[in-house]
């Protein structure tokens, strides 16, 4: 039935609609497939190194011209921004939907993300606070001042194609920087209709009578050569990169080489933990939403679950259940729980691994591919897989949707385990008892950058700062302080007074 749908056609209408010219999206090399049918939806041109090169040049010159401009001025764009994409939400969250192969409410929750990260840095841009801070001089202020840094650069994942580029341009943005976007390759054309949606964000700001440079928001076409020019660019204070372990392992260091700051946002293999005492009817759907949602695709997505003995004969039942009857195929149609895998890459890693985990005594329901009447699209049955213990597969990450089982008899062991990864991404624990909910989020607990209590470790809110430890990269994007990475901190002393009197009682008369 997807087979007969035209995504291309419905694509170009939503570019039309968000502002985009066909020429961005048609005649060009890099080919963008749509995971819902398999089917070619746009051809876009990649930029070149020299017009990349060119672009973050003139990014840095609109950086320049930016940084004066008042911060509660500069959150009046971002406001505009969060009503173009109050306007343009249906219409985003359906690309999103045809691009990533997200369920409809999936596609439209991306863009409601984009609305509140605006929201939020509308509020922020009044509170850019630093400090006063108490001096040892008499006569003298002691304070902290923050200001931007310059061109940010986002690298972006496939997987939320436009809301990580809005936790990180909304935050710079009102801080003064520019920022310059290299998106998937996977996913271009989201990014594109973001890039229109901005363009009449500033127009109306400009109309308004607000001062704003040209090249403000750039965006890259192209593969990871343009997301290196952007790691090695001497202009480029910042990048925030998001995606697998492996490209943070390549950027990180390249980086760190020329002293440039990295925000890394990387795989997570994120568990929870369901003690005794846990509501299993909301574990139940806890479990189910943050394991089988997005089809597995989330850096949040919870990969391995521990058992307590005393309820596994009762909960993994019933999660074999819901395994076996949730609705899997066309996202776009009401009623889907579970869209397709990106490609057939992914699939092949999905098989890949459930043969490496059955032959590491792992015992399998679910995984087969389901067929949806076109070859190149793929479509898979979320898999269960019950481990007799945590080894191979099951310490890493495979961007798909496999729950690995494991059961635990005592609670320092199960957390033992939960830890015992080189992800530290998200976690969650299910327990009514206070000692082991208080045990999980303290300094002995998850050691995890997210750690939730009765709901599942996937489905972030904005508010909080969203990032994980170890091979997740040490990042923090979004809300809380997460700003003051986009910023550069300097402590400002000043004399008000006829004396110098030095710090530490140190005399220097001359
Ligand atoms: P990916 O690593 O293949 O690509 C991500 C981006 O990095 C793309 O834009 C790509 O072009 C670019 N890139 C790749 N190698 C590069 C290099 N050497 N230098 C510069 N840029 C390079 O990831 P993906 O398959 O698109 O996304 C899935 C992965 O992203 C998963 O591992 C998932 O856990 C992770 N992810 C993490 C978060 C988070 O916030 N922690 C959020 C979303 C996705």
């Amino acid at each position: 039935m997807t087979a007969t749908l035209d995504l291309a056609a419905e694509t170009r209408a939503i570019l039309t609609e968000l502002g985009v010219s066909a020429d961005r999206y048609t005649g060009g090399t890099l080919a963008v497939t749509s995971p819902v049918t398999g089917a070619e939806i746009g051809w876009l041109r990649e930029h070149s190194t020299a017009e990349a090169k060119a672009a973050i040049g003139r990014a840095h010159e609109a950086f320049l011209s930016w940084r004066n401009v008042p911060a509660p001025k500069r959150g009046e764009l971002i406001r505009l921004l969060g009503e173009e994409l109050r306007a343009g939400k249906a219409a985003l969250g359906r690309l999103v939907s045809i691009e990533v192969g997200k369920i409809t409410s999936e596609g439209l929750g991306e863009v409601q993300e984009m609305i509140d990260i605006c929201d939020f840095a509308v509020g922020l841009s009044r509170q850019l606070y630093g400090l006063t801070i108490a001096t040892e001089r008499s006569e003298h202020r002691m304070m902290e001042s923050w200001h931007p840094l310059g061109a940010i650069g986002i690298i972006s994942a496939f997987n939320f194609p436009v809301a990580v580029w809005s936790w990180n341009a909304a935050l710079a943005m009102v801080c003064g920087n520019s920022t310059i976007w290299k998106p998937s390759e996977k996913t271009p054309l989201t990014a594109l209709a973001v890039q229109a949606l901005f363009e009449k964000a500033l127009k109306r700001y400009v109309a308004e009578g607000g001062e704003a440079p040209a090249n403000l928001s750039t965006l890259l076409i192209g593969g990871r050569d343009l997301g290196e020019l952007l790691v090695d660019h001497p202009q480029v204070p910042l990048v925030s990169a998001t995606g697998s372990t492996a490209m943070g392992r390549a950027v990180g260091p390249r980086l760190a080489g020329r002293f440039a700051r990295a925000i890394l946002e990387l795989g997570g293999n994120n568990a929870a933990i369901v003690c005794p005492t846990a509501d299993l009817d909301l574990t139940l759907r806890g479990v189910a939403f943050s394991a089988m949602g997005t089809a597995g695709q989330r850096c949040t997505t919870l990969r391995r679950l521990f058992v307590h003995e005393s309820v596994y004969d009762q909960l993994v039942p019933r999660l074999q259940k819901a395994y076996g009857s949730v609705t899997i195929g066309n996202p776009l149609e009401a009623g889907t729980l579970v869209g397709p895998l990106i490609d057939k890459q992914a699939f092949d890693r999905m098989q890949s691994a459930l043969a490496a985990a059955k032959a590491a005594g792992g015992k399998v329901t679910g995984g087969e591919r389901v067929e949806n009447g076109t070859a190149d699209a793929f479509y898979v049955r979320p898999a269960l897989v019950e481990m007799p213990e945590q080894t191979g597969p099951v310490e890493q990450e495979t961007f798909a949707p496999i729950l690995y089982v494991m059961k635990y008899g005592d609670f320092d062991s199960a957390l033992a385990l939960h830890n015992a990864v080189p992800q530290g991404l998200s976690s969650s624990i299910f327990t009514n008892d206070m000692r082991e909910a208080e045990m999980f989020v303290s300094a002995r607990g998850s050691d995890c950058g997210i750690a939730n209590v009765n709901l599942g470790p996937s489905g972030a809110e904005i508010g909080g700062a969203f990032g994980g430890e170890k091979e997740t990269g040490g990042g923090r994007e979004s809300g809380s302080d997460a700003w003051k990475a986009y910023m550069r901190r300097a402590t400002n002393t000043i004399n008000y007074g006829r004396t110098l009197p030095l710090a530490q009682g140190v005399k220097f008369d001359v």
